[in-house]
């Protein structure tokens, strides 16, 4: 569903991903761990076009990212390309980034409606069935300044999945909210990895939830995944030394 092929993003002289290669399975559920600065928020922004990388490829559905065939050669892809390529991703960030203005359900009908055309109508009734669905359905016609973190961060992943991604993207969505709401939120991660047909990756600080949720745990070192598999063997018996210390730290 997701490959990086030997992908390389820099900032200046700096080197965040180094030749990454990862392979995600349809549905699969990957978490990523690793020290802070290793280039983990970074795999979620090149692979929402956030960030452009500076070699290799991405592929989506088999389709790269960036580029595309044209008359037997590829070429940088077009506005269009990019976006239906995009479409099929969603992404859920630390700081929610909701729009202040609008309500929950206004910020779950904004991108359908203007991205996708849906008439406003079919809109609203997407909107309104994914806020029942993460547990707010009393809660549509409140801004986001009357919602606590987690209750944000609940409409941001409803906003997330009106876009019917076949991906949905998580960068530390629990990092910023106090200790009793992380619950809520973990909780519809779950319910959705159970009942949707989602390829997921994580990047999250939360092991005892990676240990539980996801099918494999890559750790990322220097911009690589130093070592990757399932949760109980590469939390429970890790082979490279960095990950032993990084764990050794955290657990
Ligand atoms: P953390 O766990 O602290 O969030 P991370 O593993 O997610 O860290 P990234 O956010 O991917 O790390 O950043 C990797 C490196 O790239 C860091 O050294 C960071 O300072 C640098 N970096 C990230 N974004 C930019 C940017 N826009 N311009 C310059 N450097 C950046």
């Amino acid at each position: 569903m997701i490959r990086f092929e030997n992908v390389i993003k820099r900032y200046g002289a700096l080197t965040v991903l180094d030749g990454l290669d990862i392979d995600i399975a349809r549905n699969e559920k990957v978490c990523i761990i690793g020290p802070s600065g290793s280039g983990k928020t970074t795999v979620l922004r090149v692979l929402m076009t956030l960030e452009r990388i500076n070699g290799g490829v991405i592929r989506v559905d088999g389709e790269p990212l960036t580029h595309m065939q044209k008359h037997g050669q590829m070429v940088p892809a077009s506005d269009r390309h990019l976006r239906r390529v995009r479409s099929k991703i969603g992404m859920v960030f630390q700081h929610f980034n909701l729009f202040p203005h609008m309500t929950a359900l206004q910020n779950c009908m904004e991108a359908p409606v203007s991205v996708l055309g849906l008439p406003k109508k079919e809109a609203e009734a997407r909107a309104a069935e994914l806020l029942d669905m993460v547990g707010l359905g009393d809660k549509k016609k409140h801004f986001p300044i009357q919602l606590s973190g987690g209750q944000k961060q609940r409409v941001a992943i409803a906003r997330a999945l009106a876009m019917r991604p076949k991906v949905l993207l998580f960068d530390e969505v629990t990092s910023a909210l106090d200790p009793e709401l992380v619950g809520e939120v973990l909780n519809v991660i779950r319910k959705l990895g159970a009942e949707h047909d989602l390829t997921m990756l994580m990047v999250t600080h939360q092991m005892g939830f990676a240990k539980e949720f996801s099918d494999r745990i890559c750790f990322f070192h220097g911009g690589k995944i130093v070592e990757q598999g399932p949760p109980e063997q590469l939390l429970g018996d890790p082979q490279n030394e960095r990950t032993r210390q990084f764990l050794s730290a955290v657990l």
